[in-house]
Formats: structure tokens, sequence, C-alpha cells
């Protein structure tokens, strides 16, 4: 059976190579449309790419390594309304937290799958969920402004850890 998507969560996947892809996307992105991947936006995104952990704000804001004197939190709320304008990241709603886009030049809306255990969120273009989402919004005449789906539960790495963990008891 052919996979139609690859996860990029697999265990021990070669994350720099995750992080080093999107910053080169995030550099393109920005030179093209003309505004500037200022040595902050681009802190906070390298920041929020360290790992697919969704991260908070404040947890942000504790990691960045001013050049002179403290960082306002307001300078990282504005680079991060920036980031995720570009389509850069995304906030994780229900979390109160960020992630990076894995898809930035492709799309913009997304399915997120939040481990509850881990807090690693997988994002998916899931196509035929949004078309039929498109469809049934349709009919409701509604308008959307922006479409993001999240779910929560287990990822397969902790799923596995889960499973073991029963036996043991077991
Ligand atoms: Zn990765
Ligand atoms: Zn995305
Ligand atoms: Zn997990």
């Amino acid at each position: 059976m052919a996979l139609s998507f690859i996860s990029p969560l697999l265990p021990h996947h070669d994350h720099n190579r995750c992080r080093e892809k999107a910053l080169q996307t995030a550099d393109r992105i920005c030179d093209n449309r003309g505004v500037r991947l200022t040595p902050m936006r681009r802190q906070v995104l390298e920041l929020i790419w360290e790992s697919h952990k969704a991260i908070k704000a404040y947890d942000l804001l504790e990691r960045i390594t001013p050049k002179a004197g403290t960082t306002k939190p307001v300078t990282v709320y504005r680079a991060l309304n920036f980031l995720m304008e570009q389509g850069l990241i995304h906030k994780v709603e229900s979390l109160n937290a960020f992630i990076g886009c894995s898809f930035s030049d492709h799309q913009h809306q997304q399915l997120l799958l939040t481990c509850s255990n881990c807090q690693e969120v997988e994002e998916r273009p899931a196509e035929a969920v949004m078309e039929a989402i498109d469809r049934e919004l349709e009919q409701a005449s509604f308008t959307i402004y922006y479409k993001a789906i999240e779910i929560h539960g287990l990822c397969t790495h902790c799923a596995k850890i889960d499973a073991t963990a029963n036996h043991i008891i077991e």
C-alpha cells in the first residue's frame, strides 16, 4: 500500500534537515514577497523549529538571546504575528502555542494532530478532508476566514510507549 503522505515525525528522523529546509523556505518566501526576515524574526523561527513540539510565547521569550539588554514581550509577539502572516508558523489554538509550518510554500489550511503526551504536532495537508469541509461550508453559506482542525491524541511514538507500559502492568 502506497503512503500518500510520509510523516516527518518518525522517531529519529533527521530533524536538522527539517529545520534547515524550513529556514531556507522562509528566506526564499520573504525574499520573493519583499518582506524582511529580521534577526529577531529569524531567531524566533529557529527556536520554534528546534523541535516539532508546540512552544508557548513565554517559553520563546525566555530563550531569546538579546544582543543588548532584555527582550520585551511585545517584540516576540510582533515577530510571531509576522511569521503567522507569512504562513511560516501556525498557532495551535487549543494549546495557545506555536509550531513551524512544514508546507509554507504551498498550503495554508491544515489538520494538526496534537500529541497530549509529548506535545508534538504533526501537520497534514489532508486535502480530502478540507475539500469535504469546503462543500459543507458552501452549503451553509458560511464565509471562511481560516481553516485549521486540531485533533488531540497520542502520536505513534507515545502510543507505543503507552502500549508497552500497559503490557508491563498486566
Ligand atoms: Zn523534524
Ligand atoms: Zn502549514
Ligand atoms: Zn507523543
